[in-house]
């Protein structure tokens, strides 16, 4: 709060005096001593009051989300969202529509979880309408009122609180909030797949996020959007290996090899890229063979690259061998390219064609037989057999 930044800011909205106060998530991580990185204020003002007295301070300030009450505020090259206070007028379950209110409690009172609903001012007092600090302390998650009611408001909070439970939580759940979930398990379909992939990935983000799954598992909560869940076993042999998590391949750590990653992409709408990462984490093909030892290591990384072999060999949980060694190759050793190509097979007086990709495939086995060892003169020598043999 001693911040310049932060500074600039409030005396900005002082001007026009407007109250603001920081909410959410930069508050619940900074009571914990946690990293915050992104920082939310709930103001009194409506967006375009918001706006007006910003600019009036020369501060840069983008319209994010004006129907919902969001500015951005950028100071120094971070960004403040200061969202107008509001209150739900209309919940179906997926989406609500709200009207902006000057009701503090109003504000606290829609929000998910008692430690989602913590405000500070900026002179760092506290603003805790539903006790969620000792929540925090005691590493609970907590619905803000009726869980059932709050659930059906907005279905997405069944997922959220797993999401909030893996970072924040520590078992036993809150009984009332987690049988609320589990009986709402099947009520999750109609919801938007960017939503839900959003916290799903969220969720695996976390330090340890294997009970949280396997718990859900349990209450059938993954039962609409990833019926192709095995549970957390792999998933904990995993999270022991890597070095940082990794969302995408904690996800399919918790699925089985050979699942259809194209189905499951779609469903979840995730990305070109991240699809076809997770179609080769889940593939059978080609086998990663660890007791193979350096040589075998050095054709996996050269065939699927050091990342995806890297991926591959975390997820082979049940392979034997020296894994450890076989991920230090991947992370360092960069392979080498092909010293042949299509054009010295045309030098031979080879027509364009198939086989021309053919056989520089088998001079590549070969090259690749050879632990990468043969240089351009040898591959060459090597190409010139095939052909002579083929004719
Ligand atoms: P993170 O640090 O992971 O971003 P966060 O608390 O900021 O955590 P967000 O999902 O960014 O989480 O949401 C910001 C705040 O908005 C929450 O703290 C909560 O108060 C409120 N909020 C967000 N989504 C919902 C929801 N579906 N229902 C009720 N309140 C919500
Ligand atoms: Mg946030």
């Amino acid at each position: 709060m001693n911040d310049p930044a932060v500074r600039t800011l409030f005396a900005a909205l002082d001007q026009a005096s407007i109250v603001a106060r920081f909410v959410g998530g930069c508050v619940r991580n900074s009571v914990l001593g946690r990293a915050i990185d992104d920082y939310d204020l709930a103001v009194s003002h409506k967006p375009d009051v918001v706006m007006r007295a910003l600019e009036a301070a020369k501060v840069k300030v983008v319209p994010t989300g004006i129907k919902h009450g969001t500015v951005t505020a950028v100071i120094d090259g971070r960004p403040f969202e200061l969202t107008t206070l509001r209150r739900d007028v209309e919940t179906d379950g997926r989406r609500a529509v709200v009207a902006f209110t000057d009701d503090w409690l109003e504000d606290a009172g829609r929000r998910d979880f008692t430690f989602n609903a913590l405000y500070a001012d900026r002179d760092g007092t506290l603003y805790d309408p539903f006790d969620g600090r000792r929540d925090l302390a005691q590493a609970r998650v907590r619905f803000i009122g009726d869980a059932e009611i709050r659930i059906a408001e907005d279905r997405l909070r069944v997922l959220r609180f797993f999401r909030f439970h893996a970072w924040y939580g520590k078992p036993p759940f809150d009984a009332a909030s987690f049988d609320a979930c589990r009986r709402n398990a099947g009520s999750l379909r109609g919801l938007s797949a960017e939503r839900v992939s959003k916290e799903l990935l969220r969720l695996l983000k976390a330090p340890d996020p294997a009970d949280t799954i396997a718990a859900m598992v349990e209450a059938a909560i993954l039962d609409q959007w990833l019926p192709e869940c095995v549970g957390a076993a792999r998933l904990r042999v995993l999270i022991a290996r890597e070095d940082k998590p990794d969302p995408l391949r904690r996800l399919a750590a918790i699925l089985p090899p050979g699942a259809d990653a194209t189905a499951i992409g779609k469903r979840l709408k995730l990305s070109t890229q991240e699809s076809l990462r997770l179609d080769v984490m889940l593939a059978s093909e080609p086998a990663i063979d660890i007791t193979g030892g350096p040589k075998a290591w050095r054709a996996g990384i050269y065939r699927l690259g050091g990342g995806l072999y890297a991926d591959r060999l975390l997820l082979a949980t049940e392979a034997p061998g020296d894994w450890q060694a076989a991920l230090a190759m991947a992370r360092t050793w960069t392979p080498p390219e092909l010293p042949v190509s299509g054009g010295d097979a045309l030098k031979l007086g080879l027509k364009p064609g198939p086989r021309v990709g053919a056989l520089i495939e088998a001079v590549e086995q070969w090259w690749i037989a050879g632990d990468f060892t043969a240089d351009r003169a040898a591959c060459l020598a090597e190409l010139e057999r095939l052909v002579r043999a083929l004719s």
